[in-house]
């Protein structure tokens, strides 16, 4: 198959696009008319750029309100097309995008549409040219792919072909069987798009909420499944029409999309084990057994009091790097490492963002091959230069640039700790407050990018996404989703805002880009943690009475349960027989804080019925005492 992009799926004016395009390594696109016409240049200079930049027009589209019209329009539109024609061959392109008709005056029939397609394809035929017809979903006569084709098979010309689009098709849930018995020659072009299940009219829905294969929930696979059957090789292109990808950079939108169809074919080609020429065979999905470290990029100056944060919350310093100005902290499995290093990666981290999760480390089932699987995904390898005694740990560019480092239970790898780092003894270490691993991690990030970073984690580990989720912040809407494994060995909350009210959006701000704004670690006994940290001397995220009250409204909990909720400032939910409770520490330099977390019963979720609290009490505790309180 050979992969293309619209120039519709990205912002920009129609050189930046192009530019993308092809810097993403795309070679063919589809152009669509506004952005031609909208262009300062000339159809000429449009043609010699493309060459220029190695890439051939597959498509032009599209051109609409067709077939089925009465004279007068009938014989308009055939002079349109003409005037199309023209454009095309001034652009080297032979394809021209049909949709459906959606015009009132428009008249059904499959015989007068097809009649209508043979005379174009004749037309275009005499000069070299093509047709592609295609069913939108809301097309007036013909919305369904099934009915296209009947088109085109009764159009019965050559130069007369089917285009199928995955939107139109999987949002109406047409039934898919048809498609194995079109003729493979019949389909000049099929375009690809994923979308999250809304509950809209189709127009909007695909104008606005398209998304890159992987990014939503529309069943593509069968939909290729179907394809596959018919030995399709021809054209496949991605069209896109999303705000996000609008309003966020095109290389940005440009690279996922030849992301995206790198992870469909290959995720196509496990299930149907038919090899597809035109992609390169990928290492399968790491495994993931966990996050082994997470790293900080802390200043100097700074880190005594993170150093203070860590110890009363119960780690001890463990071990002091070789050779780098590094320390280990280590609770239960949990390993954090705090780099005040003056050069190198973490260093520049911290001059851009201050006092910052730099990089966190995961334990996979086999590092080098999750890395040659980034790679292949055009992910983005980082290297810095090894110092003696140091290793070489594979790593990959993650959200804001940071790292996630990959490591295995094979030598060298899985002996990290013991090559890089002189073990101590903590004399000054507080009590441990029980804390076991890493529940989960909480990256907030800019509104356009969400999508780019959920593919990205979906594509290169093995993980699963949930819906989407709306939380309620007290300056805005923040958007919430979810990367998960399905053992709960790793779990990321993926956050973003379009008010640039909400503690997510200021995060944002403040920390200079997208990164993590929270980590979550797990307890076997919040209560016997809480006590802990008291005596540790660290003051938790207060919770305001009201919300105690309505615990004891909405539970069935013993009335001595919610006084220990709340003299401890534990947040509670609970799904089913499951329960989740929650603590929080105040903001760090306004920035990233710690949350503690207690499963019971098989909690899955986030607490995401607690966000609003937590949020408003974050609001209310971040505001500077000489503030007046409103
Ligand atoms: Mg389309
Ligand atoms: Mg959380």
């Amino acid at each position: 198959m050979q992969t293309a992009i619209a120039t519709v799926c990205l912002s920009g004016s129609l050189d930046e696009k192009l530019e993308a395009i092809a810097g993403a390594g795309f070679k063919g696109v589809e152009i669509f008319d506004t952005d031609l016409l909208s262009f300062s240049g000339t159809t000429a200079d449009v043609r010699s750029m493309i060459s220029d930049l190695g890439l051939s027009v597959v498509t032009f589209q599209p051109f609409r309100d067709f077939e089925g019209m009465p004279e007068p329009q009938r014989t308009r539109n055939f002079a349109r097309a003409e005037r199309k024609f023209d454009v095309m061959q001034q652009l080297g392109c032979d394809l021209l995008l049909v949709c459906s008709n959606v015009s009132p005056e428009s008249l059904g029939g499959i015989d007068r549409a097809a009649a209508d397609l043979h005379e174009l394809g004749e037309r275009a035929a005499k000069r070299g040219l093509r047709i592609g017809f295609e069913a939108l979903a809301w097309g007036r006569h013909i919305n369904d792919y099934r009915d296209a084709w009947e088109v085109v098979r009764r159009a019965d010309h050559p130069a007369v072909g089917l285009i199928l689009d995955t939107f139109h098709i999987l949002a109406r849930g047409t039934d898919l069987r048809a498609i194995r018995s079109i003729p493979r020659d019949r389909i000049f072009l099929v375009q690809v798009a994923d979308a999250p299940r809304l509950e809209m009219d189709y127009l909007s829905w695909s104008r606005h909420f398209r998304c890159l294969p992987g990014q939503g929930e529309l069943p593509l696979m069968d939909f290729m499944e179907a394809l596959q059957a018919t030995n399709f090789d021809g054209l496949l292109s991605l069209e896109i029409f999303n705000d996000q990808f609008r309003a966020g950079s095109a290389r940005m939108v440009a690279t996922d999309g030849q992301r995206s169809l790198i992870y469909m074919l290959d995720q196509l080609r496990q299930r149907t084990a038919i090899p597809i020429a035109s992609i390169p065979e990928l290492p399968s999905r790491p495994q993931c057994r966990g996050v082994e470290f997470i790293e900080f990029a802390i200043e100097e100056g700074t880190a005594p009091f993170f150093e203070r944060l860590l110890s009363s919350l119960g780690f001890r310093k463990s071990g002091v790097h070789k050779s780098k100005s590094v320390t280990r902290w280590r609770q239960g499995g949990i390993n954090l490492v705090v780099n005040t290093e003056k050069e190198g990666f973490a260093h520049s981290f911290n001059i851009t963002h201050g006092t910052s999760v730099c990089a966190f480390g995961l334990k996979v089932d086999d590092a080098a091959s999750a890395l040659d699987r980034a790679r292949a995904l055009r992910d983005r390898p980082f290297r810095q230069p090894v110092g003696v005694g140091e290793l070489e740990i594979p790593a990959v560019r993650g959200v804001g640039g940071s790292l996630i480092y990959f490591l295995d239970d094979k030598k060298p790898l899985a002996d990290v700790w013991d090559i890089e780092f002189e073990p101590v003894a903590d004399a000054d270490a507080a009590g441990d407050a029980g804390l076991l691993a890493v529940d989960h991690i909480s990256q907030s990030m800019h509104y356009e990018e969400m999508l780019s970073w959920l593919l990205f984690y979906t594509s290169l580990l093995d993980v699963t996404k949930t819906p989407g989720q709306d939380v309620i912040d007290p300056g805005g809407i923040v958007r919430s989703q979810v990367v998960q494994t399905g053992d709960g060995s790793l779990r990321i909350v993926l956050n973003a805002s379009q008010s640039s009210r909400t503690l997510s959006s200021r995060f944002v701000e403040e920390f200079f880009g997208s990164g993590v704004q929270h980590i979550a670690f797990a307890t076997r006994d919040i209560f016997a943690t809480a006590a802990q940290l008291r005596s540790n001397g660290i003051q938790l995220l207060p919770i305001p009475e009201n919300y105690y009250d309505d615990l004891e409204a909405k539970w069935d909990l013993p009335a001595e349960e919610i006084a220990r909720l709340k003299a401890n400032n534990i947040l509670y939910d609970r799904e089913g027989s499951a329960e989740y409770f929650q603590i929080y520490t105040p903001n760090f330099e306004n920035t990233f804080f710690f949350e503690i977390v207690e499963r019971r019963g098989g909690y899955a979720g986030f607490g995401a019925v607690n966000a609003p609290i937590r949020l408003a009490a974050q609001a209310r505790f971040a505001r500077p005492p000489e503030m007046p309180r409103r």
